[in-house]
């Protein structure tokens, strides 16, 4: 059976953060995996409410380097120094050397281990990481500096009918070799897993960081189960901000047949997210307003 797809939302606001929005974090749950999507300022403490140590962190991916993605780095890293972290920690995201070369030299003390830049972003799209059940994927988008925006796509799998399984005389270890060889030989007769399984498409979870409307980004996205996009604006961005219209990516996500849209980095102009969420409701039903805390599981 898959895992559920937890994810939580720490911070969901814009380059300004209020009381109610605290500057971008998202952290994504998956089995034993814990990976943190930008970590604007604050966000250990969010970490702290919602009851997630930073200790369990995979890696941690951002997504530009503006400070409202990125500003909470050095404390993370920081406390997990002081809680005697020993494993390396992977921060990816464009130009990630030269940034988190940086914040490293700027602690005073040093950090008790590894901090690992992983660069993406110069290709389209780059495969970053890959485990048997899952890939994370960075797509380069457009927002006034190099800029990603992150994938967390399941593999396919199958699920075994044990009834089927049973009349073909196939309990026990020779379940796993014909999911892992897709076939298995019995008394010189062949049988193909799909006689006895059916297969369920993984999902797929992407996150925009900051962009303008992005082709790239909407096309990877395509029958995603969960688009988490910027949503500075309601309507049409103002002159020289790169961000999207709310509007406008929940016209695209219907395009795109995205399962369901999530509308996050929040202005606080929009101090009442009524606005946001009835214009953007009467485009595609299937959207929400993220809020910080909030947590969406995918079982
Ligand atoms: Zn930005």
């Amino acid at each position: 059976m898959p895992e559920p797809i937890k994810i939580t939302f720490l911070g969901t606001g814009a380059a300004i953060p209020s009381l109610r929005r605290r500057p971008a974090a998202i952290l994504l749950h998956y089995g034993s995996d814990y990976f943190l999507m930008d970590c604007g300022e604050g966000t250990q403490i969010q970490m702290q409410k919602a009851r997630i140590s930073p200790m369990k962190l995979n890696a941690i991916l951002i997504t530009h380097w503006h400070a409202d993605h990125f500003a909470g780095l050095l404390p993370l890293i920081e406390t997990l120094h002081l809680s005697r972290r020993k494993d390396p920690l992977k921060v990816y995201g464009p130009e990630a050397s030269r940034f988190i070369d940086a914040l490293v030299e700027m602690s005073y003390w040093g950090i008790g281990f590894r901090v690992i830049p992983e660069d993406c972003g110069e290709e389209e799209i780059e495969k970053l990481i890959e485990t048997e059940t899952y890939t994370i994927y960075s797509i380069k988008v457009k927002h006034s500096v190099p800029s990603v925006g992150y994938c967390f796509e399941e593999k396919d799998h199958w699920n075994i009918d044990m009834k089927k399984a049973e009349k073909f005389g196939l309990k026990g270890k020779i379940l796993r070799e014909i999911k892992e060889r897709g076939q298995v030989k019995v008394e010189d007769k062949i049988i193909k897993l799909e006689q006895i399984a059916e297969k369920k498409k993984g999902r797929k979870i992407v996150y925009s960081g900051d962009t303008e409307i992005c082709k790239r980004l909407l096309e990877f996205s395509k029958e995603a189960d969960i688009l988490i996009h910027d949503g500075t604006f309601v309507e049409i961005p103002e002159e020289n901000r790169p961000h999207a219209s709310a509007v406008e990516v929940a016209r695209l996500a219907k395009k795109y047949k995205i399962k369901q849209l999530i509308i996050t980095h929040i202005s606080r102009r929009y101090m009442n997210e009524k606005e946001v969420h009835d214009a953007v409701k009467k485009v595609f039903k299937d959207t929400i307003i993220a809020k910080d805390m909030m947590k969406i599981v995918l079982k």
